[in-house]
């Protein structure tokens, strides 16, 4: 029998918060904000815009309040804010501008500890209380389960583990769980896996997936978790967003690439790739280097405007 693929799938732009939060750059508030309104012009209508974190910690980050302030109203647009705790979320709600808390729990006690200063059990609880404080709030919440396929300090992660985590967060009702792939170690056969195991424990909530490209398997990732039944995919145009702890690696899977990918493969995105690459071309610069991005370097296909001269 054919393998029947999902008809679309929802592409969450990540670039100004996990794109840029490793980048040593410092990008200004107006950047940021330019590079919302162009995800959202090229068809974006989900976008992790900031983080609620320690700004000593997290420089980049800083300017939390000022990029929400600043944040085009618009009532398709799904603004989400990436919080830690209870201060977090409340700072995010504050803003009046946060559509959507993400909360995280870390899947290994030792990053959990090193990220946000609790046990893994601990950031469980810390998300469920996220997600009830969004709720209390009229709001809505997601879950990302980081290190969910392989941990910094602590290595192998296993897959028992993370759908219990999985489970557990469930209980509060997020919109979606997300299984993050933080340092970028995955493999296919791992997120057919796991992704079968969480769904087997969540019900209908829908499973997003956070791939980096770290080592090259990115894409293999996104196709493999579409396959399992992965709704969402978060995404970074350029392919911003290099890992804390492999530097110089190539970062979260790319906007543009995973469009060419999924609307060549006949699912649709919602996304306009000229205008992803053409957001690539200005990005560049204000990073001063070139992105990790394929796409943006080689052009779509077909190519209309190539044709003529490739032909001649
Ligand atoms: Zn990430």
């Amino acid at each position: 029998m054919a393998t029947v693929y999902t008809k679309s799938v929802e592409i969450v732009e990540v670039s100004p918060r996990d794109g840029l939060q490793n980048e040593k750059v410092p990008v200004g508030t107006d950047d940021k904000l330019g590079l919302i309104a162009k995800a959202i012009d090229a068809g974006v209508r989900r976008i992790e815009v900031t983080s609620f974190v320690n700004p000593r910690a997290v420089p980049q980050m800083a300017d939390a309040d000022a990029v929400c302030a600043g944040l085009p109203d618009r009532d398709d647009v799904t603004y989400i804010g990436l919080v830690m705790n209870q201060r977090g979320a409340d700072r995010a709600l504050a803003t009046g501008r946060i559509d959507q808390l993400g909360a995280v729990c870390v899947a290994t006690d030792t990053f959990a500890m090193r990220n946000q200063g609790q046990t893994s059990d601990g950031s469980v609880e810390a998300a469920k209380a996220i997600i009830e404080t969004a709720r209390e709030a009229g709001k809505t919440a997601q879950a990302t389960i980081a290190a969910s396929f392989g941990c910094p300090f602590e290595g192998e992660v296993a897959e028992g583990r993370v759908i219990e985590m999985a489970r557990a967060v469930a209980e509060a009702g997020p919109v979606e769980i997300a299984l993050a792939d933080t340092i970028g170690v995955g493999n296919p056969a791992h997120v057919t896996r796991l992704i079968a195991g969480v769904k087997s424990v969540v019900g209908d909530i829908p499973i997003r997936v956070h791939f980096h490209n770290t080592r090259g398997t990115g894409l293999a990732n996104v196709w493999a978790a579409i396959l399992a039944g992965a709704s969402n995919i978060d995404a970074s145009i350029g392919g911003l967003g290099g890992c804390p702890f492999a530097p110089g690696a190539a970062g979260n899977v790319a906007t543009e690439d995973v469009q060419y990918m999924l609307e060549r493969a006949g699912i649709e995105t919602g996304l306009d790739l000229a205008k992803l690459i053409e957001t690539n071309a200005w990005l560049a610069p204000i990073m001063g280097k070139q992105l990790p991005a394929m796409v943006a370097k080689s052009g779509g296909f077909p190519a209309p405007h190539n044709q003529e001269k490739e032909l001649a």
